[in-house]
């Protein structure tokens, strides 16, 4: 899952983009709303953590204008602001969630992936997918019932897959997911050696190769 930071208080959203990524996922941290914005056009982010009191227009107008030019991505709003009516100005704008800081890493954590499994439209705190479990506050993944190791970006990658069980989802997709522009650039080959890895740690069938377009989620029944 690719987050996307819009944070003025450069402690906080240092702390925030670091937490968050030792946490699995990949993060673009920005300290004003133009920038962020330029970013949303361009790579596809799962969730916005926005903050209210930034330089130039506030965090809520970006909110309004994403919302009024059709941008659905969650957005779960951080700010210091803790009275009731920015609340619900917070989420009438459009906003998914509300944390008032100071917020932790843990907390801040346990209210994504609640943003995230209501966006993929599961009810369940634990994915199933056929045979196979995901646990995305434990990090942990299971195939017919036994724990399978997975390093930090073939849970990515599963999840990533996991998020749209019903979509073939294109290797530029599927890399723009698992790598934000903190780092270096992911060798060519990168994704499918992961790719490569799920098959012989869950199950050959675990994930399709569609000839031409990119990935799909397999059925998730053995051998198939
Ligand atoms: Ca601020």
């Amino acid at each position: 899952m690719r987050l996307l930071i819009v944070e003025d208080d450069p402690l906080l959203g240092d702390a925030l983009s670091t937490g968050l990524r030792q946490s699995g996922y990949a993060v673009d941290w920005f300290r004003d709303g133009s920038q962020a914005d330029a970013a949303l056009s361009v790579a596809p982010y799962d969730v916005v953590v926005l903050d209210l009191g930034l330089p130039g227009a506030d965090g809520l107008e970006w909110l309004r204008r994403w919302r009024s030019a059709g941008r659905t991505i969650p957005v779960l709003i951080l700010t210091a602001r803790d009275a009731v009516d920015q609340r619900v100005a917070g989420l009438d704008g459009g906003a998914d969630d509300y944390l008032v800081k100071p917020i932790t890493i843990d907390e801040l954590g346990a209210r994504l992936r609640a943003t995230i499994r209501r966006a993929t439209g599961r009810a369940q705190s634990v994915w199933q997918h056929g045979e196979l479990e995901y646990d995305p506050a434990a990090k942990t993944v299971r195939w017919q019932g036994r724990p399978v190791e997975l390093t930090a970006r073939e849970l990515a990658l599963l999840e990533a897959l996991l998020a749209h069980p019903q979509r073939v989802l294109s290797k530029s997709h599927l890399q723009e997911k698992l790598y934000d522009w903190s780092g270096s650039e992911p060798g060519s080959n990168t994704l499918e050696v992961h790719v490569h890895h799920l098959r012989r740690k869950i199950d050959p069938g675990i994930v399709r190769t569609v000839r031409g377009v990119g990935y799909a989620l397999g059925s998730g029944e053995a051998g198939s």
